[in-house]
This record gives structure tokens, sequence and C-alpha cells, in this order.
């Protein structure tokens, strides 16, 4: 039993959704402790309570504690069944966060998965469904396994209402993969949607970031959304190269004008494009966790990213708890390159 304490390094949700996928993953059981003790509100949330269900049942899995607010429960995993699953956060928490967690015991499964998830798919603190599709699926498939997203109907904090299905072509032996190039810039796109929001607020945002940069009118799109439970505003800068994707966000809130949501965004995008690394510091957090399970198998990954934040540091001790693996980073100026290999 491998004994996880919730509260180190960063404290959040992560610790929590990479033990189960890695529980899941190499069918060690474990007992996470002080559950997101770092965070104004501890404990399992309604996304990380969804997660945990989900993943016993994908794995016929043996817990005690997982309800909402618990501070510590055990998950004791069986066999990873592959199959057609259904799930809901019945609020709007984040969709891809959960899908994230079954996500890598499900593309090692022996056949195709089909997920489908409700609740909040574009959330503050949590990878936009645009940022799974566009930018980790394809380079998961780089690893293996192929992700085909269906369609998504965007939910958004706090009324969720959102939903989406993937379906999953597994590969039970991953492969080597490097991501130290960007390549030469392909495309650029920026997307600014509303829901149940007046449309000149995605004008305006796309007015000020067109001002700022001096990008084609064609890179820009404006988007209303029908059938969503709430309204919602969000504005996506993604950069398409050879090698890699990226995508930024920022959302709207009640009481923050459209101007400073594109200023965020903007924002996001300069620090990106300031060095020449491929790995954003949102999908260094991500990438990670694939690529350990890669390298625990015996297939040496890397990638350069920015310094890495608190919460991937956080996130590299907790998957070195399960995987076999030696993580050697590397530090060149203000880029850093991440090496993963078995131990
Ligand atoms: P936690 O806060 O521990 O629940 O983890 C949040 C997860 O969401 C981490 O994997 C982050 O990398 C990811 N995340 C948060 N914000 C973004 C963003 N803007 N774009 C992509 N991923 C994000």
């Amino acid at each position: 039993m491998i004994t996880i304490d919730g509260s180190q390094g960063e404290g959040g949700g992560q610790i929590v959704r990479s033990s189960l996928a890695l529980s899941l993953v190499t069918g060690k059981p474990v007992t996470i402790e002080n559950i997101r003790a770092g965070r104004k509100k501890p404990g399992l949330l309604r996304q990380h309570l969804t997660a945990t269900q989900f993943a016993a049942q994908i794995s016929d899995a043996t817990i005690e504690g997982v309800e909402l607010g618990s501070n510590r429960f055990v998950f004791k995993p069986g066999v990873v069944q592959a199959g057609e699953y259904r799930f809901s956060v019945g609020s709007a928490g984040s969709t891809t966060l959960v899908f994230q967690t079954v996500l890598p015991a499900l593309m090692l499964a022996e056949g195709n998965s089909t997920v489908e998830i409700h609740g909040g798919t574009h959330n503050p603190f949590a990878p936009p469904f645009d940022f799974l599709t566009n930018v980790y699926l394809p380079l998961l498939k780089e690893l293996g396994p192929t992700v085909i997203p269906g369609e998504c109907q965007p939910g958004f904090y706090p009324a969720g209402g959102g939903s989406f299905r993937m379906n999953i072509s597994p590969c039970q032996q991953l492969h080597p993969f490097e991501l130290l190039e960007r390549g030469k810039l392909v495309r650029r796109e920026v997307r600014a949607v509303v829901a149940k929001l007046p449309k000149h607020i995605a004008e305006r945002e796309c007015k000020l970031i067109a001002r700022k940069t001096d990008w084609d009118a064609k890179c820009f799109v404006c988007e209303e959304v029908t059938g969503s439970s709430g309204p919602g505003n969000v504005v996506m800068i993604e950069l398409e190269f050879e090698h890699v994707t990226e995508l930024f966000v920022a959302f709207g809130e009640i009481g923050k004008k459209a101007e400073r949501v594109a200023n965020a965004v903007i924002q996001a995008a300069r620090e990106y494009i300031a060095t020449d690394a491929p790995v954003g510091a949102y999908l260094a957090d991500q990438l990670v966790l694939p690529m350990g399970i890669a390298a625990h198998q015996g297939h040496a990954c890397a990638f350069r990213t920015s310094p890495l934040t608190q919460h991937t540091k956080t996130h590299i001790d907790v998957l070195q708890r399960f995987l076999e693996i030696e993580i050697v980073i590397e530090e060149t100026g203000d880029v850093r390159t991440v090496r993963l290999c078995k131990r």
C-alpha cells in the first residue's frame, strides 16, 4: 500500500487524481491522506469525488472513505476494463480533469473505450476542452494511444451542464517520445466565445488582441454558444507549430471588463513566445504523467519547457512514488530539459 500525503508541495487536486491514475496503471493500492490540504476548501470536492468513483468503476476497485469533503480515502484497484462509460460531475466541476484521471488506464487497457462526461468543460484552473483536444491528445498520439474527441457542449462555471465524448483506442506498449523543438509556426487562432452573454464581449476581446498584435484578421473567431445552461465567456489563443500546439486561456467574470480578459490571455501567450521551449507550464505539468508511464515501460522521453512550477514538481514527486523512473532536469538559461527514463 502506497500512502500519499495530499498536503505535500502544492497540496491540490492533482495529487489525488494522479495517485488514482497511477494506482490504476500499476495496480498498486493507495491511501491518500490530508486531501487538498493546501486549498481553501480542503477535502474531496465534486470533481475529485467523481474522478475517484469513475476510477473505482473502471477497475472494480474496493474503496473506503470516498465521500464529499473526505480528507482521507483508501483505493484498491481491481482489473481495469475497457468499455462504455458515462459519468456526471453533478456540478460545474471540470470534466477534463475527471477524464485525465481515467485516461491513462483506459489508454493501456485491452480494448477500445468510449467515455462521456457531463459538467464544466471550460473552467478556470483546469485544461479547457480545446486544450485537451488540440494540445494534449495529439502529443498522447505520439506516445501511442489514439483518442478521438466527439462533439463538445460547452459548460461554464457556475452552471455547468456541458459534456463531451471521447473514443479511446489504446496502445499497451507506449512509444519513446522527445519534444525538444517547436518547429515553424503554422497557424494562429484567437477564439472568443460567449454563452448567454452579448456578442460584443467576444468582439471587444478580439478587437483588443488584434490591436495589440499584428495578427491577420482571419485569425480571429467570435463564437456564440447555443444550448448552454448558464452564461460564460472564454478567450483562447492557439498557436500551432510543426511539432506542438499550445493554447492559452482567460475567462470572463462578472465585473471583469472584456479588455482585462483579453489582456490576460495575451500575457499568457507572450510569456510562452518569450522563450523557444515547445512545452508551456501547464502542458509540462500534464505531459509528465503519460511520459512517466512510457519511461516506466522502458521508453525514454524528454521535453523542453520553462522553469518547473511548484505544481509540476509536486506531480513529479507523486509519479516517483508509483513508477520506477528517474527524472533528470537540465538547466539552460530560462529553459529546462526534462528527461524521463527507467530507473
Ligand atoms: P489542481 O489545481 O491540482 O486541481 O490541478 C489543475 C490542473 O489543471 C493541472 O493539471 C494544470 O496543469 C491544469 N490547468 C490549470 N489551468 C490550465 C490552463 N489554463 N490550461 C491548461 N491546463 C490548465
